[in-house]
């Protein structure tokens, strides 16, 4: 028998992962859960984490204004 928690609404990991990587998009339901559940907030960040490794050389070119 399962024991159906309120947490049981939390998104799969496997999901936080894939949107954390930009590789899917979560369902307006799951970013509104999202916003409310720490839970899930700190499983993304972590993920996040893992995949901002690469620092932001790229993006601090010296851009030269005309
Ligand atoms: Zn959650």
């Amino acid at each position: 028998m399962e024991t159906n928690l309120e947490t049981s609404n939390c998104i799969k990991i496997r999901r936080l992962f894939d949107a954390s990587a930009g590789s899917t998009k979560l369902e307006e339901s799951e970013h509104q859960h999202l916003h409310e559940c720490q839970l899930c907030q700190g499983v993304f960040y972590i993920f996040i984490g893992l995949h901002v490794n690469i620092p932001p050389a790229a993006s601090t070119k010296k851009t030269s204004a005309a």
